[in-house]
C-alpha cells in the first residue's frame, strides 16, 4: 500500500476536479451559504498520526454526525434500557420520516434518524436544563478529540429551531405515545443544538478514535465505552448511519459510518483509523456525495473495507 499521506492527497486532489458535487443542503441559510467546492479529508491511523489533505482543518456544521456522540452519552446513561425506547434496525426511510412511528407506537427504528436522536435527547435531557445537556455534550466531544476549538454554532441552532416543523411533529407525535417523557420544546432545545456542533475534518476524526479501538482512545489510552458498546455502536452505523442509503453505503464503502446533512462523514475502520470526510454538496439521499466517492476510494487504495480478508 503506498503511503496514507499521498493516498489522502491523491484523494483530495480528485475531488477538487470532481464535476458532479451533488446539492448543498438549504432548508436553513446557515447551511444554504457554504461553497460547493469545498472538501476536506483527515485520517487519524492506528498510531495517532494525522494524513489530511483539502479544507481539513475548516469547521462546518457536522449535523446528524453528532448523533454518535449523543447516543454514546445516552448508553453511558441510560445503558441497555435505552433500546427499550428506539430501534435496531434500519429504516429504509428518510432521515426526517414519520411513516413508520404510527404502525411502531412511536418507537423510532434507530437512533440516527431525526424521530432517534430525538428520543436520545429525550434520554439525556432528564430533569436538567437543554443548556446543561449541551455543555456536557460539549465538553465530551472536546474531550474526545483534545481540541478546545469545537464549538456550538447558535446561527444554525437558531435557523433549525425556527424551521424545524418536522422535528417538531415528529417529537410531538412520540409525546402522544409516550415515547418522550419531557417536554418537546426542550428535548427540541438539545437536538437542534446538538445539530449545530461545529468542528473541521481534523477535529472530527480526533474524536472519532474511541471506535477504532474497542472504545478506547488508542491515543489518550482512556476507555470511553467498554469493548462490546464500541463495536454495537459501530454496527449501528454501518447499518443506519446513511438512512436509506446504507446499503449502497456499505457496498460501495463497506466501513462502519455516519453522515450529516452539512456533508460531513464520520467513519470507522476497526483497527485501523478514524476518518472524517467533508464536502457539502449531497446525493439524493442526503448523504455527501463527494464525502462517499472520497471514502470508496480510500477502502480502494487501503483495503479497510469490513468485508475485505
Ligand atoms: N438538522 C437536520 C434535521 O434535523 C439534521 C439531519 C441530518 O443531518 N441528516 O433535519
Amino acid at each position: 500500500m503506498p503511503n496514507l499521506s499521498t493516498i489522502v492527497a491523491e484523494i483530495a486532489a480528485e475531488m477538487a476536479d470532481a464535476p458532479d458535487r451533488g446539492a448543498v443542503a438549504d432548508y436553513i441559510a446557515p447551511l444554504g451559504a457554504v461553497d460547493p467546492r469545498k472538501f476536506g479529508i483527515a485520517v487519524i491511523d492506528a498510531d495517532g498520526a494525522c494524513h489530511s489533505a483539502g479544507d481539513a482543518e475548516e469547521a462546518f456544521s457536522v449535523q446528524s454526525v453528532a448523533k454518535v456522540f449523543g447516543l454514546t452519552l445516552a448508553l453511558g446513561a441510560g445503558g441497555d434500557s435505552v433500546w427499550k425506547r428506539v430501534g435496531r434496525e434500519p429504516s429504509g426511510t428518510a432521515f426526517n420520516s414519520i411513516v413508520q412511528l404510527e404502525t411502531e407506537r412511536g418507537i423510532p427504528r434507530n437512533p440516527f434518524l431525526n424521530a432517534g436522536a430525538i428520543v436520545i435527547s429525550d434520554i439525556l435531557l432528564g430533569n436538567r436544563q437543554p443548556a446543561e445537556v449541551i455543555a456536557e455534550l460539549l465538553r465530551f466531544v472536546r474531550a474526545l478529540a483534545g481540541e478546545d476549538g469545537i464549538f456550538i454554532d447558535n446561527q444554525v441552532a437558531a435557523a433549525e429551531q425556527a424551521t424545524g416543523y418536522r422535528n417538531k411533529a415528529l417529537a410531538n407525535y412520540m409525546r402522544a405515545f409516550g415515547n418522550l417523557h419531557h417536554d418537546v420544546d426542550r428535548v427540541l432545545g438539545v437536538y437542534f443544538h446538538q445539530c449545530a456542533l461545529a468542528m473541521s475534518c481534523r477535529q472530527l476524526a480526533l474524536a472519532g478514535r474511541y471506535l477504532m479501538r474497542s472504545g478506547r482512545n488508542p491515543t489518550t489510552g482512556h476507555s470511553v465505552v467498554s469493548p462490546q458498546r464500541a463495536r454495537r455502536i459501530n454496527a449501528l452505523m454501518l447499518t443506519c448511519g446513511h438512512y436509506d442509503g446504507s446499503g449502497e453505503f456499505a457496498f460501495r464503502v463497506g466501513l462502519p459510518a455516519k453522515s450529516g446533512v452539512g456533508g460531513g462523514i464520520l467513519a470507522v475502520a476497526p483497527g485501523r483509523a478514524s476518518i472524517a470526510v467533508w464536502s457539502p454538496g449531497l446525493n439524493d439521499r442526503g448523504n455527501s456525495q463527494l464525502g462517499t466517492l472520497a471514502l470508496e476510494r480510500l477502502v480502494q487504495r487501503t483495503g479497510w473495507s469490513v468485508f475485505e480478508g
